[in-house]
């Protein structure tokens, strides 16, 4: 296999200073120690992680408040912020956020290292070859790497509603390319409740709020329905697991909690990082149990061990 013939613009950290500790990108992964920080920081009481519910434009609009009056620096390269807002994140950090363009299998979006995969007969790569995935297609933003692995990292730990918001205006850039996903709802993956009461929120809920924020700004009307799946049981972290071990854990995982909802519609289904599939295969096959015409899969990013930059299979979504 060849050099890969893409890469993400940016600057791409070693991998020891993304912060893993268990292992390249699983459960115990966290974003690297966070840039300094302006002493002038002030963290208003209803903002940032306050984990009460807070309506998001007067979250949004303290934070961009707080910004401009005690300016903090980038969370991604520690450069102090010029402009307020934009989540805490400088231009040239956002601008290094770039989508895949390269070669990819047409059904669940893998990204292929050489165009070789790309010309085979049906561009399919070896999942999707043998029938494994449940949903119909699906589509990531951009590569697990870099920037935008930092930043997906930075939101799975911090609730961070601005920079959701601003990462859901990229998934909906993927969203352009689903087939006839205008008609959908729109679902998150969900989290075990314990998971979520540990963390206080669910990052694919998150996207798929700014997702369909986003959208909804270009006067499309995809309606969230983020209590559709639920996780019937708690599961063993992916990482480490075998693309097989993953399925099986997984399997029977998810349940509709309100399949009236579903019946003859086409669902997006959103998630942070897609590794093998398995968790959105396995959120597909109930939604199509529960009689869902189309299930497409939407996520922020691809993790794929055929581009070293991209980590090795982390742990899949939301767990
Ligand atoms: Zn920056
Ligand atoms: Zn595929």
């Amino acid at each position: 296999m060849g050099a890969p013939l893409h890469r993400l613009p940016g600057k791409a950290r070693p991998r020891s200073a993304l912060g893993c500790r268990g292992g390249p990108c699983g459960r115990s992964e966290r974003p690297q120690a966070l840039p300094r920080r302006s002493k002038a920081r002030f963290v208003f009481p209803l903002a940032g992680n306050h984990k009460a519910p807070t309506p998001s434009f007067l979250s949004e609009l303290l934070g961009t408040l707080s910004a401009a009056v005690f300016p903090t620096d980038c969370l991604l390269c520690g450069q102090e912020l010029r402009e307020p807002g934009g989540a805490s994140i400088c231009r040239a950090c956002w601008d290094s956020l770039q989508p895949w363009l390269g070669p990819a299998c047409e059904r669940c979006g893998l990204p292929f290292a050489s165009l070789q995969a790309a010309n085979s007969v049906d561009s399919l790569c070896g999942e999707c070859r043998l029938g494994e995935q449940e949903f119909d297609t699906a589509k990531s933003y951009g590569l697990y790497s870099g920037n935008l692995r930092q930043a997906i990292l930075y939101l799975k730990f911090h609730r961070k509603e601005q920079l959701a918001n601003r990462l859901g205006a990229l998934l909906a850039r993927a969203f352009e390319s689903l087939p006839e996903a205008d008609a959908a709802i729109v679902s998150p993956v969900p989290l075990h409740p314990s998971r979520k009461r540990q963390r206080g929120f669910n990052q694919a809920e998150l996207l798929a709020r700014g997702l369909v924020r986003s959208l909804h700004s270009e006067g499309r009307s995809l309606q969230l329905v983020a209590d559709l799946l639920r996780r019937v049981r708690a599961t063993i972290p992916q990482v480490g697991l075998s693309v097989s071990a993953r399925r099986e854990n997984v399997r029977g995982v998810f349940s509709v909690a309100r399949p009236e909802r579903v019946r003859n519609c086409a669902v997006v289904l959103v998630d942070d990082v897609m590794t093998t599939g398995a968790t959105l295969s396995a959120c597909a096959a109930a939604l199509k149990r529960a009689g869902a015409s189309r299930v497409l899969a939407l996520s922020l990013a691809r993790a794929t061990p055929q581009f070293p930059d991209s980590g090795s299979w982390p742990e899949e979504t939301s767990a």
